[in-house]
């Protein structure tokens, strides 16, 4: 009856919240802070109604990145990967919205460059796969992981972004 309706709709209701909570590790690599891609990457981010709820500009040791890439320790190409991502600056941040992990990799682009179609960040600005320029978390879980070994947790920020109604249904 009426009632379950309602009781139901208000469970729907908060999970679909809880889905717009979704959050990415989006992270600009040394060459996307070299060549003057910071506002670029962000302003994408930010049309697109993702909400940016961390961000920082630091450079990590080569045994920061060495953790973050662990899953990928076995490649021949990691080690490689691991001295050029803390050679320089790096722009990690976190952003959050509906589907972000699955839509911030369809923003980015494939891992090769040359894969990449136009229109998306890799496509738009790179070439080659060992300077495809951005970062972004490849699942919800292993997202969770990048944004606690990048951000302490009083650095991502909860707060109510004034276009929330204008993005969401
Ligand atoms: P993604 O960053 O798209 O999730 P991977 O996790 O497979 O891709 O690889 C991590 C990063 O390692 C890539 O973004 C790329 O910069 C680098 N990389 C991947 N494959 C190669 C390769 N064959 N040669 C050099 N660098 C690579």
């Amino acid at each position: 009856g009426g009632v379950g309706r309602q009781a139901m709709s208000t469970l729907s209701n908060s999970k679909v919240a809880e889905r717009n909570k979704e959050r990415s590790l989006i992270m600009i690599k040394p060459n996307g802070v070299q060549r003057g891609l910071v506002g670029e990457v962000i302003k994408r981010f930010e049309q697109k109604g993702f909400k940016l709820v961390a961000m920082k500009f630091t450079q990590a040791s080569e045994e920061h990145m060495k953790t973050h890439y662990k899953d990928l320790e076995k490649l021949k190409f990691y080690p490689g990967l691991c001295k050029y991502m803390s050679s320089n600056p790096v722009v990690p941040m976190v952003w959050e919205g509906l589907g972000v992990v699955k839509t911030g990799r369809v923003m980015l682009g494939e891992t090769d460059p040359a894969k990449s179609l136009p229109g998306t960040i890799r496509g738009d600005f790179s070439v080659h796969i060992g300077r495809n320029l951005v970062h972004g978390s490849d699942s919800v879980e292993s997202a969770k992981k990048e944004i606690a070994l990048w951000f302490k947790d009083d650095e991502v920020v909860t707060y109510t972004a004034g276009n929330n109604e204008w993005i969401y249904e």
